[in-house]
């Protein structure tokens, strides 16, 4: 896959963490939801994923461990 910011060839693997990966979101510097992007019961949660090392970039699968944030 190519990098959708530089154009360069991407590396294909998956992330890896620690058993829970949250996203925190910001608003106005404020937190606001708190999201589960993966977890894991053994071992470490693994996401998917394409990693861009000339930009510094990664793009993720990332499952629905809960239900998608209203708006
Ligand atoms: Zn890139």
């Amino acid at each position: 896959m190519k990098c959708p910011f530089c154009g360069e060839e991407m590396m294909e693997g998956y992330l890896k963490a620690g058993r829970y990966v949250q996203f925190q979101e910001l608003r106005d510097g404020k937190k606001g939801q708190e999201y589960l992007v993966a977890k894991s019961f053994m071992g470490d949660a693994k996401m998917d994923g394409f990693l861009c090392p000339y930009c510094r970039k990664v793009i993720l699968n990332i499952s629905l461990v809960e239900e998608r944030p209203s708006r």
